[in-house]
């Protein structure tokens, strides 16, 4: 029973929140990172002016805190949604209540915006949570991200899988590259190449985003670590692969034991995941995090990034303690994980 209230608490909740929402602004219909639809999710969008005055409308600040390691010399202003007015304010003059019992978009921890102090005592009455400013919210976020990604790319994995499904059923071909997922949803529509809306519609952009642009680490199920013997599909965002010369493919439940089998072996090719996206990366190309407070299945890890940015942000984030290319890692690191 409880199960079932706490939810319908939550409905209410936001349900008697939204009404006092006035008429959205919105500048396009998708958020440019997740591609969820941005009226269903006013009440914490944000908008990303740029310096070549392009702007970005995102769903949430997880979204933002997605994208901000890309563009962060290019931002102009970032504003956010009065959740009184309706309007867009900077976010330098807002007031977020953190944690209240109003639900989150793509967090764990909603964050709603105001633009007076009062607004916000009287919705934190209401609702509870704790009154903060945007940078001491946004670093909350920022520290929050990996763990609400790892949940959202899982979630979003299964979403894409029934894209796949939809896509062979009610889809035309839908061909090119596109920046974002919202840019991928616009093409559809325009070209009227699936008849689908809504989940739907956002399942088969999900498929086709993740078909373009991640190609992940596929780790046979009975493929064991070399190096403790675990299963490598039980921790598949750790997952790592060496082709050793003969051709062979073998599996590591995280670079750590990846680079001590390297320590002694040679290899043709060899791939990491991604920490972020889980997308494949090129192990001699990838930035590896060390001394950070996350671990993986075998403890202390190397956590691998594509790019540096996403490496530096991390390392903010979690405590790292620094960023190693592949060639730096030798024993000496690796008794620093024991
Ligand atoms: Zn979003
Ligand atoms: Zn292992």
């Amino acid at each position: 029973m409880r199960k079932l209230l706490l939810p319908m608490f939550f409905v209410l909740a936001l349900f008697a929140f939204n009404k006092s929402m006035l008429h959205p602004e919105l500048h396009q219909k998708w958020c440019s990172v997740c591609g969820m639809n941005l009226a269903k999710f006013y009440k914490t969008n944000h908008l990303v002016v740029l310096k070549d005055g392009k702007q970005m409308q995102l769903c949430s600040m997880h979204c933002l805190a997605q994208v901000y390691p890309h563009i962060k010399d290019k931002i102009a202003k970032i504003m956010v949604v009065d959740a009184k007015s309706g309007k867009f304010i900077p976010v330098q003059n807002a007031y977020y209540v953190v944690g209240s019992s109003v639900p989150g978009t793509m967090s764990m921890q909603s964050k709603i915006a105001f633009s007076s102090i009062d607004d916000a005592k009287a919705f934190q009455k209401k609702y509870g949570g704790k009154i903060m400013r945007f940078d001491e919210a946004f670093a909350l976020q920022r520290k929050m991200f990996a763990k609400e990604q790892a949940k959202i790319a899982h979630k979003q994995k299964k979403m894409a899988m029934m894209g796949k499904i939809l896509y062979k059923k009610h889809c035309k071909k839908v061909d090119g590259e596109f920046a974002s997922l919202a840019k991928l949803k616009e093409h559809i529509v325009k070209n009227h190449l699936c008849n689908l809306q809504g989940k739907k519609l956002q399942a088969v952009a999900l498929y086709l985003w993740q078909k373009q642009h991640k190609k992940h680490i596929h780790v046979p199920k009975d493929a064991k670590c070399p190096v403790c013997g675990m299963f490598v599909a039980k921790h598949p965002r750790w997952a790592t692969m060496i082709v050793d010369e003969e051709g062979r493919k073998l599996y590591f439940d995280g670079v750590k034991d990846m680079m001590k089998y390297l320590q002694n072996h040679k290899f043709k090719r060899a791939y990491v995941s991604d920490y972020y996206s889980g997308e494949a990366v090129d192990a001699t190309k990838a930035y590896y995090v060390l001394g950070s407070d996350v671990y993986g299945p075998m403890g202390k890890e190397l956590i691998p990034f594509k790019s540096l940015q996403d490496a530096k942000s991390f390392l903010n984030d979690h405590k790292g303690k620094k960023i190693l290319r592949f060639s730096q890692i030798n024993k000496e690191v690796l008794q620093e994980l024991e």
